[in-house]
């Protein structure tokens, strides 16, 4: 399917002004090496934030100042003492010894202003960027298509969103506060040594590339125990997550020691690859730590010896050993945020992933419907899901009128919901067309599209919040009228006047404190309040005693007056007022009619009757 092609973009006229920094993920290829990976959001971050980081750089320039004024003057000043021991102090002496000793605390005390200035740019620039990233993965997630959201595990993507957001975040910073810093700082310390003298620099430059070997032959091990880490942390959270979805179940078969024993060795897999982190970064540390020291021995030796020999002022080996100490500070510093690189182009990596996944919804439609009237019609409509070889929906064909109630039976598995969720739009056919109102589905703009339906799934869905906040979820703005007209249509009224804060009680999490009816009514009342123009009921009542059904079915039959209708029903005397009744049978239209006709046909759907009639009075027997 060419679905990948079309990335939805409609989201883009958001109101909000955080920016869209999706692209910064964007790779036409995204199996190539890691290195290029991280190095090709590496050069767009730079890119992104070029002006914001040469001035942050100019500012540093004054604000580490110090470090090397303070150096030039101490060794001048240790030049001028030590000549004066020999022919005595002069009042020009002094005088440049006051001037030097004045420059420094000048240059100290800039140091206020410069770092608060370049820290207001600097922050700026993260917390920017860092926004524009995290709502970019929003709008990835908002945009990928039902499926991928089912196969995805919920863990995963928290993963992601959350730790590895934070890894990328510290990656920039790190770029920006220690990587450019210290790349800055060794260029002017290398020039100020040049300056000095050549030969000290000379040996200068031979010592860094040490520094840098040494790393090289730890960097390839980091980097693999991070990658390891990272993906048994990955599967740990996934783990807990399954856990907390099966709690019920685990508890109710009381096999909680084999679930607590399962999900340990997830997290001892994760303690074990962490320790091997730990173990690789502090060899790593105490080796450059090691190597740094032994160098700056050797430096202060060869620097002695030159000053013995006449070869440079006393002076200036206290200039080369800050320099020296500088220089390999700034370089380990580098060396020492290779980890930190690691980690954060394995983030780089995970979240690529996901900004990458091309299972995304095609959104190309242009017709902008404020309401539609709402005609569905198809036509020779096939459907497979991906990466199977069955036709679920077969050469089906369906011609609904705007108003109509249609009933959708048909045994479990025959592909009622499949029929319905292609209503919805979540699965294009995979032959055959679907037109709305006339329009073939693929001109509306999805979203304007479902603006105009609702939905009443089996499983109600709702969060943590009153009820007020669940049934107008989603919507901007509506009046106390609206929200009251539905809730005496969903059914409502009698239940929400046992509660102690009406239709502001809290419902606990996901409902808990609700019984199916009770959550079932209110999702209809979520449906009911956009005044859609297609309703969709999917096995609304199947998961429902018969009291609450009883409910529920008031409520549904004042719910599909003047809109179109779909009910997919399990219990046959749910439809009974359908304007129509359709029977599939493995993703085919064997039968249709009103009730009365069906049952004088004495086919499909009286036999279905009399088989589901037949099971609820076994169940009830069963019961008594
Ligand atoms: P119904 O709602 O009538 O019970 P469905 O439309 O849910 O049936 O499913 C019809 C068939 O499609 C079933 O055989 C089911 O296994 C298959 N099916 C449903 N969803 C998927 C999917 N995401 N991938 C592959 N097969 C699926
Ligand atoms: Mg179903």
């Amino acid at each position: 399917m060419d679905n990948n092609k079309y990335k939805s973009r409609s989201s883009k006229n958001h109101k909000n002004s955080i920016p869209d920094y999706d692209w910064l993920f964007d790779d036409n290829n995204v199996r190539q090496g890691r290195g290029e990976n991280k190095s090709k959001f590496m050069r767009r971050l730079i890119r992104l934030n070029f002006k914001s980081i040469l001035l942050s750089l100019f500012v540093y320039i004054f604000q580490a100042a110090p470090t090397y004024v303070t150096p030039i003057l101490t060794a001048e000043i240790i030049n001028i003492v030590t000549v004066s021991a020999n022919v005595g102090m002069t009042q020009e002496a002094l005088q440049q010894i006051i001037m030097y000793i004045i420059i420094i605390a000048i240059c100290i005390f800039t140091n206020v202003p410069t770092t608060v200035l370049r820290w207001k740019i600097v922050s700026k620039m993260l917390r920017r960027t860092s926004a524009g990233m995290r709502s970019a993965l929003v709008r990835k997630l908002q945009s990928l298509s039902i499926t991928y959201h089912k196969d995805m595990q919920t863990g995963k993507v928290q993963a992601k969103f959350l730790k590895d957001m934070e890894t990328v975040d510290a990656f920039f910073s790190c770029l920006i506060n220690n990587i450019l810093l210290n790349a800055i700082s060794v260029v002017i310390y290398t020039i100020i040594a040049f300056s000095s003298d050549w030969r000290v620099a000379l040996f200068f430059m031979v010592v860094i590339p040490v520094n840098v070997m040494l790393t090289n032959t730890f960097r390839k091990s980091i980097r693999k125990a991070y990658h390891e880490y990272r993906v048994d942390t990955e599967k740990m959270s996934a783990r807990m997550t399954r856990m907390l979805e099966m709690f019920q179940v685990t508890k109710s078969h009381g096999i909680e020691e084999v679930e607590i024993t399962s999900v340990n060795s997830t997290i001892e897999k994760v303690e074990g690859s962490g320790k091997k982190v730990d173990s690789t970064v502090a060899n790593f540390g105490a080796w450059s730590y090691v190597v740094n020291h032994l160098l700056s021995i050797v430096s202060l030796a060869f620097c002695s010896i030159l000053a013995m020999y006449d070869q440079i002022n006393v002076g200036d080996i206290v200039l080369f050993q800050s320099m020296f100490t500088s220089i390999s500070g700034c370089v380990s510093m580098l060396i020492n945020s290779m980890p930190q690189i690691s980690s954060g182009s394995e983030a780089v990596r995970s979240i690529s992933e996901l900004m990458h996944v091309s299972d995304v919804e095609r959104n190309m439609g242009s017709i902008k419907v404020p309401k539609i009237s709402g005609d569905v019609r198809f036509e020779n409509v096939t459907y497979r899901y991906p990466n199977t070889d069955v036709d679920i929906i077969k050469n089906l064909s369906l011609d609904v009128k705007a108003g109509e109630c249609i009933a959708v039976v048909g045994p479990s598995g025959s592909g009622k919901s499949t029929l319905i969720n292609m209503i919805i739009g979540f699965l294009p056919p995979s032959s055959g067309e679907i037109y709305i109102d006339n329009k073939h589905f693929n001109d509306y703009n999805l979203s304007d599209y479902r603006h105009n339906i609702s939905v009443v799934p089996q499983n109600s869905i709702l969060f943590s919040g009153t009820i007020r906040e669940n049934i107008t979820y989603g919507l901007e703005k509506y009046s106390e009228e609206q929200l009251q007209k539905v809730v005496e249509m969903a059914n409502l009224n009698e239940f929400l006047k046992d509660l102690p804060q009406g239709i502001d009680t809290n419902i606990g999490e996901h409902g808990d404190k609700l019984s199916g009816g009770q959550r079932q009514r209110i999702t209809i009342a979520r449906a009911l309040i956009r005044n859609p123009r297609i309703l969709i009921l999917d096995e609304a009542t199947s998961a429902l005693d018969n009291i609450s059904e009883l409910h529920v079915q008031k409520a549904i039959a004042s719910s599909v007056k003047g809109r179109t209708t779909f009910i997919v029903a399990h219990r046959l005397s749910t439809i009974r007022d359908a304007d129509r009744i359709i029977v599939i049978e493995e993703g085919k239209c064997v039968e249709s009619g009103t009730f009365e006709e069906l049952m004088a046909l004495k086919g499909k759907f009286f036999e279905l009757k009399n088989l589901s009639e037949l099971k609820a009075k076994e169940a009830e027997q069963a019961l008594a």
